[in-house]
């Protein structure tokens, strides 16, 4: 903005600066000095020009004029020949005529060349002698010029040089020459010898003229006499004023005319003889003398062509040189921008890493002024730290390759140290400078961090910060290879919490967090050093314990990793005690890959688990034939399932004081076509775990229920049907409470008639979501029954939070019963107990009279068990029924 402003206060208009730019650029010195050599060589060569054609000119001029001359001088020759003749020819006709055509006869050999008559004529003006014709007739010639100018001349003897005529006869041009014939001084005739006007200009045929040259003679009066070549050319024409015969011309010189007569442009040199009154004339056409001149400036315009062409080559050489130039600098000033505003820090030394120069970046990275550094070798930046093998490998590719590229620790004036991305690159000498080499450093500890972080969330886990299932694998893949060839063992245990999603659910997601790092904690103060300890996601863990020489010596690490784990503690207000179960798997013993180790692991925590949980399985080939087992009773179900082998038995659930059949419970029976009857116990869990349990279910309430509605017709109308319901089916969504619930109202049962067997783990399970389950079911009128009490841990504790209506002893509760009298004691506690909270008690695996006993004499209100009866088909418990109302009746 203030630059802006500055630039308008100058009150410089704004096209200005690059219009001069552009007037500076024309008037540079070379194209100043290409206009110079271009107007030098074209002025040059016009005035050659005008000087070779002034030139040739002049020459023709002087030459015409020196050829008029001997023009001039030989007709006068002639002229006086003819004159003497003249001369003799009159003496003689004064003699008399034998004398005269003796002379004639003579002295025309002389004249021959020139005269083709001779004419005498009387002083009357009539032809009285022709040499040619004899005179027959009478011929008057008086007024033939030559006969006035002689008869008026009062008896002077002149010679007389007539203007051309023609013959009147003959019809042929001649000049007559005539002089006057006296006799005693007076005028008595004439006497004329007639020459051919080409005769008389032959010497002109001697002459070189050239193309379209002429040679003419003129008389003063300007009448043509004679002309070559064309002899009789203009001869017709009347006299005329000429340029030579203006009063005052010279006698002799020359001019420049277009001819009159043919048109041709004419140099004229002409020579003037008084003597006889003529001019006489050479001409050379323009054209013939300038014929060299054409020739010549042809040469010289290519000459100055070429001369042009080489100064325009020479021209754009310089000025392409001129812009590369420009470039160059541009380049250059570019370079030492990038190299002083740069963020990179750079720095520049000679070949053998003395310091020359650093730019400002290289200052604020490093702490040394360019001051300070230069001429210092280039080492004082290099950490002590840099591994000598780099340091080599830079100097070796350094001094043959003359680049070096790759990660340095650099030292800083203070002595602090950065990692950094060195690059160093050689540049060639030139005319300018020595060769020098060029270091880059560019910081990298925020690249590195950057590096770190992203590195330490790819392998840890965030909340502990133990290594992550990914470092997890890279580790045991490491420990393997390393195991291999040590030929030591490695012992992967897998360790699962037990309840830690009761304690997530019941203490919110925070205090379970608190917990994980605690127990991350815990297991890490345990194992060694070089052990690792990994989370893989939720409570599960996993150690690797390397270097093992048999696989007894994981064993006390286990033991005190129970024991650690197992002590309680706090969270919040809280007192909390989780328990781990851990499964065990070796290296090379059960698995040979990283994967497998982990499956094996895996299996055998879940052995430890399915064993009771806070306790530790080795896994076993028989763990793997469990699980194998577990995946063929899976597939087998689903086929049971279609093709009918499943059916429900029913057991009779007793009322301990009357002895009367109250209740009946559903129980499942699998005939397996070819391995038989297959125990519930055996695939219960794995229709739980695979799911299936939600539709096997299902179709035992409706069977169950079935049976109930024909049972209330038949039998009792007031017989309860008891059915189980695993935990998952709690979870998931389609077997839900309205299920359950619609199904009893659709069929129009009295839902009093059903009660829901649940076992702790519901309870355990989803508590929120279990509680709304048994709420729908109380809103329904359906009852609820607690199975397997006495097998968990939460005992009472439950039957206050929840909504129950019977609890059920578990058989194994039941089956120490007569030998142990403490079990008696906790068995009347646990009916009063349940009875304040107006609780009924069901006795689960009554075998023995003495059971039945004590639990009657405990208060236990229903008894069931094969001593009453076992699971039957629905036909065999209607005669149970039968036979039992027939015994009590
Ligand atoms: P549960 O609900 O506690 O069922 C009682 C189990 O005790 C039955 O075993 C029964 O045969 C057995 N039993 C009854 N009286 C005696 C006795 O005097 N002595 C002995 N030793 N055992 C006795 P079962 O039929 O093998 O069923 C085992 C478990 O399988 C059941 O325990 C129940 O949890 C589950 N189950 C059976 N059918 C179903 C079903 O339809 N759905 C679900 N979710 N679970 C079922
Ligand atoms: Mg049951
Ligand atoms: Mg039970």
């Amino acid at each position: 903005m203030a630059a802006g402003q500055s630039r308008a206060s100058d009150g410089t208009p704004g096209t200005t600066p690059g219009l001069w730019s552009r007037l500076r650029g024309l008037l540079s010195p070379l194209n100043l000095g290409a206009a110079a050599c271009l107007l030098f060589i074209w002025s040059f060569t016009s005035h050659q020009l005008t000087q070779e054609r002034d030139r040739l000119a002049r020459t023709a001029q002087a030459r015409t004029e020196v050829e008029a001359r001997a023009f001039g001088e030989y007709s006068l020759g002639s002229a006086r020949r003819v004159s003497e003749f003249l001369l003799d020819l009159r003496a003689s006709w004064l003699a008399g005529r034998e004398v005269f055509e003796q002379v004639i006869h003579e002295r025309q050999e002389v004249v021959r060349d020139l005269t083709f008559q001779v004419a005498v004529i009387d002083e009357n003006g009539m032809l009285v002698y022709s040499s040619i014709d004899p005179v027959t007739q009478r011929l008057d010639l008086s007024q033939r010029e030559h006969f006035r100018v002689h008869k008026e001349s009062g008896g002077r003897d002149v010679l007389f040089i007539s203007d051309p005529v023609q013959g009147k006869v003959s019809k042929k041009w001649s000049i007559q020459f005539t002089r006057p014939i006296l006799k005693a001084g007076q005028f008595a005739g004439v006497v004329v010898v007639s020459v051919s006007p080409e005769q008389f200009a032959s010497f002109a045929n001697t002459l070189t003229v050239g193309r379209d040259g002429v040679a003419t003679i003129i008389k003063d009066s300007g009448q043509i006499v004679a002309r070559v070549p064309n002899p009789t050319a203009g001869i017709e024409k009347p006299p005329r004023r000429r340029q030579f015969n203006e009063a005052g011309a010279p006698e002799t010189g020359s001019y420049r005319v277009v001819s009159g007569t043919d048109g041709v442009d004419r140099i004229l040199g002409y020579h003037h003889v008084p003597e006889i009154g003529m001019f006489f004339l050479v001409g050379e056409s323009v054209a013939s003398v300038m014929a060299p001149y054409d020739s010549y400036r042809h040469t010289t315009l290519v000459e100055a062509a070429a001369s042009t062409l080489l100064i325009a080559l020479l021209y754009f050489t310089l000025r392409h040189q001129g812009a590369e130039r420009k470039r160059h600098i541009e380049e250059m000033r570019l370079a030492s921008m990038v190299y002083a505003s740069s963020s990179e820090a750079m720095m520049v030394t000679t070949l053998d890493g003395q310091v020359v120069d650093v730019n400002p970046a290289f200052s604020i990275t490093t702490g040394y002024t360019a001051q300070e550094f230069k001429g210092q070798s280039s080492d004082a930046i290099r950490s002590e730290c840099n591994d000598s093998v780099v340091i080599d490998g830079m100097r070796e590719a350094v001094s043959t390759k003359g680049t070096w590229s790759g990660e340095f620790l650099i030292r800083r004036k203070d002595g602090s140290e950065f990692p950094a991305l060195l690059t160093i690159d050689t540049f060639a000498g030139s005319a300018q400078g020595e060769p020098r080499r060029v270091a880059l450093i560019h910081d990298m500890t925020e690249k590195k961090r950057a590096e770190e972080v992203i590195w330490r969330q790819a392998n840890f886990d965030t909340l502990t910060d133990l290594p992550n299932r990914h470092m997890f694998y890279n580790r045991l893949r490491h420990e393997i290879a390393r195991a291999k060839q040590s030929s030591t063992q490695l012992a992967l245990l897998f360790i699962d919490l037990d309840r830690f999603k009761e304690v997530n659910d019941t203490l919110g997601h925070d205090q379970g967090d608190i917990l994980l790092k605690e127990i991350a904690r815990r297991i890490s103060a345990i194992v060694r050093g070089t052990d690792t300890v990994a989370r893989l996601g939720g409570d599960e863990f996993t150690i690797i314990l390397s270097d093992l020489t048999d696989p007894g010596a994981a064993a006390p690490i286990i033991r005190s990793l129970l024991t650690r784990i197992a002590t309680p503690l706090q969270l919040g207000e809280e007192n909390v005690e989780v328990s781990a179960s851990i499964g065990v798997a070796m290296y090379p013993r059960d698995a040979d890959s990283a994967e497998s180790l982990l499956v094996r692991a895996d299996q055998a925590m879940f052995a430890a688990k399915s064993a009771g949980r806070n306790q530790w399985a080795v896994f076993t080939p028989a763990l793997q034939r469990a699980e194998q087992e577990r995946l063929r009773v899976t597939s087998d179900l689903r086929v049971a399932l279609a093709e009918q082998q499943l059916a429900v038995h029913y057991q009779p659930i007793v009322d301990l004081r009357t002895g009367k059949v109250r209740k009946a419970e559903a129980l499942i029976r699998w005939t397996h076509p070819a391995r038989g009857e297959i125990d519930p116990a055996d695939f219960i869990p794995v229709a739980e775990d695979s799911g299936l349990i939600v539709e096997i279910g299902k179709w035992v309430l409706n069977e169950a229920l079935d049976q109930l509605m024909r049972w209330h017709a038949t039998l009792d109308s007031t017989l309860q049907m008891s059915v189980n319901k695993s935990p998952v089916e709690f979870r998931a969504h389609q077997s839900g409470i309205e299920s359950w619930t619609t199904v009893v109202e659709r069929r129009g049962i009295p839902p009093h008639s059903l009660v829901v067997e649940i076992t702790e783990g519901s309870l355990m399970a989803d508590s929120i979501e279990v509680i709304e389950h048994l709420r729908a079911f109380r809103r329904a009128g359906i009852d609820v029954a607690l199975d397997d009490f006495g097998t968990g841990y939460s005992s009472l504790s439950y039957l206050k939070r929840f909504d129950i209506d019977y609890i059920k002893i578990d058989k194994s509760f039941v089956r120490s019963l007569a030998h142990d009298p403490k079990d008696i004691a906790l068995c009347s506690a646990i009916v009063s107990m349940a009875h304040a909270l107006r609780i009924k008690v069901i006795a689960e695996g009554i075998e023995t009279e003495e059971q039945k006993m004590i639990l009657v004499a405990a208060g236990c209100d229903y008894g069931q068990g094969h001593f009453f009866c076992p699971p039957v088909p629905a036909a065999a418990f209607e005669s149970f029924v039968v036979e039992r109302s027939l015994t009590e009746t």
